[in-house]
């Protein structure tokens, strides 16, 4: 059987690796990590025990009924509701904005109907397509409510004018006419009872799978493996030589408190003058545990530098430019598929990152049935 090289011990990685080497391949992983998992990695907080997220929380949450079976194989889901609030102007108000939130930020008593027109009077109905991510908020919760939760949010974590963002990145976010908080709609939400980590290290328990941790990659590692799964960044694969695909990290700022410092997992800050965008409070992410202390992060965002662990791709109309001209360059590769959200380039939540995954293992197995080239990339990054 022939040998695959994987770069990158994340969910890409792991779950190609784990379902090539089930077919037979003999599968290599180069990690340049001193861990698996990837981003989603999590482990115990040495001082007060809790299941930390050290690359920032991780909720898991799909409408893929294959993938949700696919994850709880590894790993028992324990259901969990993603319930964010938000600190802004003096107050504290449920996210996403849902009639609580009128209510609250209002003070008003409203009903479903009686907000829905109330509403009516706040928004700009004259901005008929919303282009940026301002016009999108101004349409659809007005001018107060963005404000008060998206404008400096949005300025400390894109560090840009919210008028240069797409309408897309809001549209992430729902706007509820009920008591509903839940931050996701999908149907099937909840966290690994043991973390992420074990997930990710019971994927890869699997014969023929051989894991090479702190061992980052280099261009002729690709001597001798027929072919190579990278879910580095793209821009890497190419020794960055026509620049830089610009990215957002996060720097997080540890600290502990004794009991319950804030009630909830996740505090977002609306309020540009608080430097941080978000704190969170990692046992309430496992709230079936018992801690007595608590471990916390402050989230600060800022331009990824050269050294920095990239999270968020910008995706703007630059970023866009450098992307095609990358992507024109793979199209003169072969032997290689770049998958996952550094190598395509793209915002990824991790039901979406395992479903490309499983889809890109299948059909590599397919092209080889058929003797056929295994293509760069599954869909279009663009
Ligand atoms: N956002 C905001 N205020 C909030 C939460 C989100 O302005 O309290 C904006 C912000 O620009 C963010 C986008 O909405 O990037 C999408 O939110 P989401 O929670 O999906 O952000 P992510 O999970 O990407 O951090």
């Amino acid at each position: 059987m022939k040998k695959v090289l994987i770069v990158g011990a994340g969910l890409s990685g792991a779950v190609i690796a784990r379902e090539l080497a089930k077919f037979g391949y003999h599968v290599t992983i180069y990690e340049s990590r001193d861990h698996i998992g990837g981003n989603c990695f999590t482990e115990r907080d040495h001082e007060t025990g809790v299941l930390i997220h050290k690359y920032g929380p991780h909720i898991f949450h799909t409408d893929d009924e294959e993938v949700w079976k696919y994850v709880n194989s590894f790993q028992d889901f324990v259901p969990y509701m993603n319930r964010v609030k938000i600190t802004s102007q003096g107050g504290v108000f449920s996210l996403p904005v849902n009639l609580h939130t009128i209510n609250q930020f209002f003070s008003k008593t409203l009903n479903p109907d009686e907000a829905v027109a109330f509403m009516q009077t706040q928004v700009d109905l004259s901005i008929e397509e919303p282009e940026t991510f301002r016009e999108q908020a101004l349409r659809f919760v007005g001018p107060d409510l963005y404000h008060a939760f998206f404008e400096g949010y949005t300025r400390k974590q894109w560090g840009c004018d919210p008028d240069t963002l797409p309408a897309a990145v809001l549209k992430r976010l729902p706007l509820r006419f009920n008591y509903d908080d839940n931050y996701f709609f999908h149907k099937f939400q909840g966290m690994p009872r043991n973390g992420y980590t074990e997930m990710v290290r019971n994927m890869l328990n699997v014969d023929k799978v051989d894991i090479k941790l702190g061992r980052k990659y280099a261009s002729h590692d690709r001597a001798g493996f027929d072919h190579v799964f990278y879910s580095g960044p793209l821009d890497g694969w190419f020794n960055y030589d026509l620049g830089r695909l610009g990215y957002r990290t996060l720097d997080f700022e540890r600290f502990t408190y004794d009991g319950d410092f804030q009630g909830c997992a996740v505090m977002n800050y609306g309020d540009f003058d608080v430097p941080y965008t978000r704190i969170t409070e990692h046992k309430h992410f496992s709230p079936w545990e018992q801690h007595e202390r608590s471990v916390l992060y402050r989230e600060y965002s800022r331009s990824c530098d050269t050294n920095d662990i990239p999270y968020y791709p910008i995706r703007l109309v630059n970023e866009k430019a450098l992307l095609k001209k990358y992507i024109d360059r793979v199209e003169c590769e072969t032997g290689v598929t770049f998958v996952g959200r550094l190598a395509t380039y793209r915002y990824l939540d991790m039901d979406v990152t395992i479903r490309e995954a499983l889809d890109c293992a299948a059909h590599f197995i397919e092209c080889e049935k058929e003797n056929r080239q295994m293509p760069a990339f599954l869909s279009s990054p663009l």
